[in-house]
């Protein structure tokens, strides 16, 4: 066991809730310019603390502490990111009509719920919380029983910056039990949720009688499409990067790697070379590439794909072992801990459930493909529609692979490198709705029409004979 945390339930939602909902009326009345200084106070913290919070989340999670220490950077910058906007996130348009003057402005929703997974869990409570804060709307934060740390210490951080007690709430719980009372709550006028595809669906209608409004990001099955032309060297260190760092357990994960067959079998070969040599290990050593995974029970899932993809007869062409009966790849932690070898099987096919199902492990799937056409269709037959990389030097194909592709972020020759100001989220059970720049004030925020007339037009007269 690592360490004690409290199992709030309906009870302690409610609490919440109502402190939340106590707090809206004085945190939308406070400036967007004061608003914008308590949450740069609050990255100035998280940038203070930055090394702490990298360590409690390795602790947390098992992440490599060389892709944790990044994560606390990133918090940071998502809190100055949105903190810029608070001052113009209730900016509308005018709209003039004949006669008559419109405008918009928007206004933040209400107490929100923002309930997020165990993976990077520090970087999307504050992906989520930022944006909701700069809107002014007050939150209550729900995150994974499995890694319920940061959250807290996020909670404590936004409190020394000053932000106004009720503004942020963290209640740590059960998904089933605190999560479900929280999409219920009455109270409560939005969810943001990250998150697998089934919980987002139960989520839609637990907040049905209420009539939430919701933005899903779930799950990915994500291609990285590998064509002949493409430089190979690039192509090669990004296809690793994007299923290795952070244990696989990422959702835009370039989970499958479809390859032009005249190049499969070295570009497959090479990739081999690379899984081999992934070094495995305690996750505090910034050596270590793939830390233990983050529960017994994830880990279990996991080896189950490995099972799958053997029955299905796809080829098991590295890992797929614990380190145990790996003969001692990790020699200092063999038995212990949920350590899982980076791996790769080969020659699949799309109908195969390795090829289709979000394994969200050090899991990478290699399938070949003939022509253009092929690779599009094999891309997009699956239900998930989140991400997709795309490698070739032909800037044509580029352009029309991409406006094809079904996945709401599509990155051409790089691997996913994020621009706060896009627009981030999926297509089919990937998501609904965007997050990033403008877009998530459009989630956190009600857009209001005001029309004044500006003359003395005809208004129709009823009930004059
Ligand atoms: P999960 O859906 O099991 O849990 C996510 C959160 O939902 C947890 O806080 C959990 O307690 C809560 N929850 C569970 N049941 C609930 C219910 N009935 N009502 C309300 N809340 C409930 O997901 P996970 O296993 O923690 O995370 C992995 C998933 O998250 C993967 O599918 C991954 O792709 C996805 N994810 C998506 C994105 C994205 O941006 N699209 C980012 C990160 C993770």
């Amino acid at each position: 066991m690592l360490c004690a945390v409290a199992n709030g339930g309906p009870e302690e939602i409610d609490a919440a809730a109502r402190a939340a909902t106590d707090a809206f009326a004085g945190w939308r009345e406070t400036t967007g310019t004061e608003r914008k200084r308590l949450l740069h106070r609050v990255a100035d913290l998280i940038e203070a603390h930055g090394e702490e919070i990298a360590l409690l989340e390795t602790f947390d999670t098992g992440q490599p502490i060389r892709f944790m220490s990044k994560a606390a950077a990133r918090a940071a910058e998502n809190f100055r990111f949105f903190a810029d906007r608070a001052e113009s996130a209730s900016d509308g348009l005018s709209l003039p009509a004949a006669g008559h003057l419109n405008y918009t402005q928007r206004q933040p929703i209400g107490p929100v719920g923002i309930i997020t997974p165990w993976n990077t869990p520090f970087m999307l409570s504050t992906w989520k919380m930022a944006p909701a804060l700069a809107a002014g709307c007050t939150v209550v934060h729900k995150p994974a029983e499995w890694s319920p740390i940061t959250a807290m210490r996020l909670a404590e951080l936004v409190h020394e910056a000053g932000v106004p007690p009720g503004v942020v709430n963290v209640v740590n719980g059960i998904g089933e039990t605190a999560g479900r009372a929280l999409t219920e709550h009455p109270d409560v006028k939005a969810i943001g949720f990250v998150g697998d595809t089934r919980t987002g669906r139960a989520i839609m209608r637990q907040g049905a009688e209420t009539l939430k409004r919701v933005h899903f990001e779930l799950g990915g099955k994500n291609p990285v499409v590998v064509f002949a032309d493409a430089d190979l060297d690039r192509a090669l260190d990004a296809t690793v990067f994007m299923i290795y760092s952070l244990n696989g357990e990422r959702c835009t994960s370039g989970s499958r790697v479809l390859v032009e067959r005249s190049i499969y079998d070295d570009f497959v070969g090479r990739l081999a070379e690379r899984v081999k040599r992934i070094r495995l290990g305690n996750p505090f050593d910034p050596a270590t590439e793939l830390g233990p995974l983050i529960h017994p029970l994830h880990l279990e899932k996991v080896l189950g794909y490995v099972t799958a993809g053997r029955q299905e007869g796809a080829t098991l062409i590295a890992g797929g072992r614990c380190p145990e009966d790996a003969g001692g790849s990790c020699p200092e932690n063999a038995g212990a801990g949920n350590y899982f070898e980076a791996t790769l099987f080969g020659d699949a096919d799309r109908s195969m459930c390795i090829a289709r199902e979000e394994v969200f492990g050090p899991f990478l799937t290699a399938i070949p493909f003939d022509s253009e056409e092929e690779a599009l269709e094999v891309a997009n037959d699956v239900d998930y529609g989140l991400a997709a990389y795309l490698w070739t030097r032909d800037v044509t194909r580029a352009h029309a692979f991409a406006r094809r592709l079904e996945a709401g972020m599509v990155w051409v020759n790089s691997e996913n490198v994020r621009h706060l100001p896009t627009p981030f989220g999926g297509m089919k059970s990937s998501g609904i709705g965007r997050d990033g720049g403008d877009y998530s004030f459009d989630f956190y925020m009600e857009t209001k029409n005001v029309d004044i007339a500006l003359e003395h037009h005809p208004v129709p007269k009823l009930g004059k004979g």
